[in-house]
C-alpha cells in the first residue's frame, strides 16, 4: 500500500511555488477586452498559456484550444478519465486584509483570490497526476486534465471543449466539496403572465415581492383600496400578529400600503424561508379582489403559499434518490394597469420533466386566463451511488480522510461535474472548513489542500490501474 500523505506532503513546496504563480494572474473574465484571439479577456488565456507551458515543460501532451479551454494527456488506452478543472477566478471585491492577487500563508492558511475557488484545489489535482506520471505508474487509460477559464459565468471553454473533443469515458471536478456530489436536480422557471385589470369591491393597486427567481422573498409591498380601509387595517394586523412573519399597514390618501417582513433563504429550500409574497397574498385572497388582480391573489395566496411540495395544483413528485420536487415563489409582481407575472422556481429530480410541469400548471392557470411561460432549464444529473467511479472516489475519500461514513451527496446547484454522463463533483472543501469561496479573505488551510492531494493520488492510481 502506497503511503499517499506523505508522497503528497513531498510535493507541498513545489505546488505552492507553481500555485501561487497562477494565483498571481488576475484572471477575471473580462467581456471589455474581449478580442476574437481572446474572447475572455486576455487574463484568463494568460493563465491558461502559463499553466500549459508548466504542464509540457512536466512531460505531459497539451492542447490550447482557442484560448478558452485547454488540456494536459498522459497515458494510453481506450478509455478516458477526465479532471475537469479551470482556471478562472471571481473578482476580488473590496475588503481585503492582504493583496487578493499576492498570495500570503498565514497560520497555515493560504490567501488569495483562487485558494479555495478553483486554483488551489486545481493544482492540488493537477499535482496528484503529475506525481503518479513521475512515480512511473503504468496508466491503463488516457487521463485528461481538462482547464476551463470561464466557470464563474458562461462555461465558454468547457462548453467549447466538448463541442470538438469526444466525451471522455468519466471523470471528477475537483470545485465542489468533499465527500462527492453525484447528483444535481434540473432548475426550471415558469413564469405566469397576468394581464391588468380589477373587477372587485376590494381593488389591488399594485404588488411587488422578490429580487431573483431562487431566492424566497424577505419583503413585499401591496397597494390596496376598499370601501372601509379601517377595517381592512385592522384585519391585516390581527393576521400578522398570527403568523411568523411582521408586518405594517400604511394608510394613505387613495387607499392603504399592507408591507410584510418574512425571512429570505435559498431557494433550492423554501421550506428554511418564510415568503413575505406568500403570505401577503393569502392575507388578500379572503377579500373580494376579482379580475386579473383577484387570479393573482388567488394563485398565490391558494394555491402556492406554504406549497413548495406543489399538493395545491396535484404536482407533488419525489425521486427516491433525488428527493422532492420543490418550488419556490421567487417573484411576484403586479400593476392594476400592466399586469404582472409570477415566477416559479422548481428544482426538479428525475422522473419529471418541465414540460410535464407545465401542462399540470395549466390545467389550474388555463382556466383563470393566465398564460405559463417556460425559460431556459439545466436538466438533473444523476450518477449511480453504485457506479465504479463514485465507489472508488468514495474509497479514496474515506480512506484518506477516516471519515468512513461519509456518503455521496445531491445537491441543488451546478458543477462541471454534469458535462459527462458519468461525471461528479468530487472536493476540495472538507465539511470542517469554512467557505469563503467569492468573499474577501478567501484562503484554504493547505493542510486541507495536501489532504486533497493525497486523495486525488489514491483516487487516480485506482482508476488508472484497475
Ligand atoms: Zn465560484
Amino acid at each position: 500500500m502506497i503511503d499517499w500523505k506523505t508522497k503528497a506532503k513531498q510535493q507541498q513546496e513545489d505546488y505552492l511555488n507553481d500555485l501561487i504563480s497562477l494565483m498571481k494572474i488576475q484572471s477575471v473574465r473580462d467581456d471589455t477586452q474581449a478580442t476574437d484571439e481572446f474572447p475572455l479577456g486576455p487574463k484568463p488565456a494568460q493563465a491558461l498559456t502559463i499553466f500549459l507551458e508548466m504542464a509540457q515543460q512536466d512531460g505531459f501532451r497539451t492542447r490550447n484550444i482557442d484560448n478558452v479551454v485547454g488540456y494536459a494527456e498522459w497515458g494510453e488506452g481506450e478509455e478516458t478519465l477526465a479532471i475537469l478543472a479551470r482556471l478562472d477566478v471571481m473578482p476580488a471585491g473590496n475588503s481585503w486584509d492582504t493583496d487578493p492577487f499576492d498570495p500570503v500563508i498565514k497560520n497555515g492558511n493560504l490567501y488569495g483570490r483562487g485558494a479555495s475557488d478553483d486554483k488551489g484545489p486545481g493544482m492540488a489535482a493537477y499535482y496528484a497526476l503529475k506525481t503518479l506520471k513521475d512515480m512511473d505508474v503504468k496508466f491503463n487509460k488516457k487521463v485528461r486534465f481538462i482547464v476551463g477559464t470561464d466557470e464563474e459565468s458562461d462555461w465558454t471553454g468547457m462548453k467549447r471543449y466538448f463541442e470538438v473533443e469526444p466525451e471522455p469515458t468519466f471523470g471528477f471536478s475537483p470545485d465542489a466539496e468533499f465527500p462527492l456530489i453525484n447528483g444535481e436536480k434540473g432548475n426550471v422557471s415558469l413564469k405566469l403572465d397576468f394581464e391588468g385589470g380589477n373587477d372587485g369591491s376590494v381593488q389591488l393597486k399594485s404588488f411587488h415581492s422578490g429580487l431573483r427567481p431562487n431566492m424566497v422573498p424577505r419583503e413585499a409591498e401591496a397597494q390596496v383600496t376598499s370601501d372601509d380601509n379601517a377595517s381592512l387595517v385592522n384585519a391585516f394586523t390581527e393576521f400578522v400578529a398570527k403568523q411568523p412573519v411582521t408586518g405594517e399597514a400604511v394608510a394613505e390618501s387613495d387607499g392603504v400600503k399592507l408591507i410584510i417582513v418574512g425571512k429570505a433563504a435559498h431557494g433550492m429550500e423554501p421550506r428554511n424561508g418564510e415568503n413575505a409574497g406568500t403570505y401577503l397574498a393569502s392575507f388578500l385572497q379572503t377579500y373580494d379582489i376579482k379580475g386579473a388582480a383577484g387570479n393573482f391573489i388567488t394563485l398565490i395566496g391558494q394555491y402556492m403559499h406554504q406549497d413548495s411540495r406543489l399538493h395545491n395544483f396535484d404536482l407533488a413528485f419525489k425521486d427516491d434518490v433525488m428527493g422532492d420536487l420543490t418550488m419556490n415563489v421567487g417573484l411576484m409582481n403586479f400593476d392594476e394597469q400592466d399586469g404582472g407575472q409570477i415566477d416559479m422556481n422548481f428544482r426538479y429530480p428525475k422522473g419529471i420533466t418541465p414540460d410535464e410541469i407545465q401542462a399540470k400548471l395549466a390545467m389550474v392557470t388555463t382556466p383563470k386566463n393566465v398564460k405559463v411561460i417556460q425559460g431556459a432549464f439545466m436538466v438533473p444529473h444523476y450518477v449511480d451511488a453504485s457506479d465504479p467511479l463514485v465507489v472508488t472516489l468514495m474509497d479514496a475519500y474515506r480512506h484518506q480522510t477516516g471519515d468512513v461514513d461519509a456518503l455521496p451527496e445531491v445537491v441543488g446547484g451546478g458543477t462541471y461535474g454534469r458535462m459527462m454522463k458519468r461525471g461528479v463533483a468530487f472536493g476540495a472543501l472538507f465539511a470542517h472548513t469554512e467557505d469563503t469561496m467569492h468573499q474577501a479573505n478567501e484562503f484554504q488551510p493547505v493542510d486541507d489542500l495536501i489532504m486533497a492531494m493525497s486523495i486525488y493520488m489514491e483516487s487516480i492510481f485506482n482508476l488508472v490501474t484497475d
